[in-house]
């Protein structure tokens, strides 16, 4: 396989940029379909742990991303009910000393911002908006990729499914089982910072944990802005994909008020000084057990395409990223079949993401925990302090 047959990545979320980025760099062209019209990322903040972040900047993204985020100095984790401190863990320049590299939160449309910066800038890629892959046909040389509102097909020899949570590369390629409406919801608002109640003004990650919901918030744009997000177990309320578009601003408000008229004062009035909520169902799927639910043949999934996960280790993207270097890197070995070297990517991939799954629906128990459970948590939060939160085996390595 020659490296100037473009590869085709389907999706233009932070995965599929990532990977356009990566295997541009290695000198692959790469024909980037995004259904969208334009490249957009939800208003809302993300963290980039410093595994992601290592990654970042060996691409050169460092720089600007800091200039764009804040580099929180503690992680604070609180009870929602009393404000009581549980444990805390000092981030900011330890955590460059420990790991190589920040830990950053950002706001989502910066990193995009950032990423596709990066990728317009490489003439191997070829961006395509309003592409929304509608079929796959296989035929002895290939694929040809077929896209609603289309009437000509492309031609594609390796294809790269970015396509996120409900992809359409996994559907075709892989399997139908729909991913996991989990019952639990995010609630995510952006506050200026100046309308933040002040004692929340801080350059820390904040976690507030409930029976049955937590709350985090964290500084982006270099503090201008404030984002929070609110996690509430709801496992009645209908999680059927697109209904959180549907909900009314009216009734987010009144399933806020519901899930955390118990909580802390403090907290409340973060909570009510919010105007514009937007809600999420959170989905995942079953961590990852074998690579070959991340490639077959010459197709390759990546990101939320491969392995959705709960946001309760803020490493979704995180791990897309990871994907996309490594991909990228597996990608170079030309003495292998295009096959192999995808085969190589699914293995060095499924075993560390799978963990990651496993450890976001595992810290959801954990937040969310009440009588024994959350005895036992806040014991273990205070005999073992910064080290029980900390996690070198995910922030030490980014693959
Ligand atoms: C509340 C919440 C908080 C989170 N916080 C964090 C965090 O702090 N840190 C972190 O690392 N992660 C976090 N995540 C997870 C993270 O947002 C995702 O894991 C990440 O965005 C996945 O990126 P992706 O590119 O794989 O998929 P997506 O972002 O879903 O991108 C998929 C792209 O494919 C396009 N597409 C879909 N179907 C088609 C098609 N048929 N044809 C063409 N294009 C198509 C879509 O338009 C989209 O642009 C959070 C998630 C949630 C819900």
């Amino acid at each position: 396989m020659s490296s100037v047959e473009p590869i085709a990545v389907v999706g233009g979320g932070i995965g599929g940029l990532a990977a356009a980025l990566a295997l541009g760099r290695a000198g692959n062209a790469v024909n980037l379909y995004e259904q969208a019209d334009a490249f957009s990322e939800a208003g809302a903040g993300i963290g980039l742990g410093p595994n992601a972040m290592r990654v970042l900047q060996a691409w050169g993204l460092g720089p600007s991303l800091q200039e764009a985020g804040c580099a929180p100095q503690r992680l604070i984790a609180r009870h929602a009910d009393n404000g009581r401190i549980v444990g805390q863990l000092p981030m900011g320049q330890s955590f460059i000393t420990a790991y190589g590299a920040p830990y950053l939160t950002v706001h989502r449309a910066d990193l995009q911002h950032t990423l596709l910066g990066a990728v317009s800038q490489q003439t191997s890629a070829t961006l395509l908006t309003h592409h929304h892959l509608s079929g796959l046909v296989n035929d002895t040389h290939g694929f040809e990729l077929q896209f609603k509102d289309k009437s000509n097909t492309y031609p594609a020899h390796i294809l790269i499914g970015a396509d996120g949570l409900h992809s359409a590369v996994r559907t075709t390629v892989f399997d139908k089982t729909p991913p996991n409406a989990s019952g639990h919801w995010a609630y995510r608002a952006l506050l200026p910072m100046h309308e933040v109640p002040q004692s929340f003004r801080q350059m820390d990650i904040g976690i507030w944990m409930g029976t049955r919901l937590h709350v985090v918030h964290y500084p982006v744009r270099g503090g201008e802005f404030l984002n929070l997000v609110v996690l509430i177990e709801s496992p009645n309320q209908a999680s059927q994909p697109g209904w959180d578009v549907l909900r009314s601003a009216a009734q987010i408000t009144e399933d806020l008020k519901q899930a955390t008229h118990n909580t802390y004062a403090e907290l409340q009035d973060l909570i009510h000084a919010v105007n514009g909520w937007r809600a999420w169902c959170l989905f995942d799927r079953e961590p990852l057990e074998h690579p070959s639910q991340m490639v077959k043949g010459s197709v390759a999934l990546l990101g939320d395409a491969a392995h959705p996960m709960l946001p309760y280790l803020a490493q979704g993207a995180g791990m897309a990223i990871e994907d996309a270097a490594c991909f990228a890197m597996h990608w170079k070995n030309a003495s292998l079949s295009a096959e192999q070297r995808l085969l190589n990517y699914a293995q060095a991939r499924w075993q560390r993401v799978s963990r990651v799954q496993q450890r976001a629906r595992r810290n959801g128990q954990l937040f969310h925990a009440d009588g024994l459970l959350r005895l036992a948590r806040d014991t273990a939060m205070k005999l073992g302090g910064a080290r029980w939160m900390d996690m070198p085996w995910l922030y030490g390595t980014s693959n």
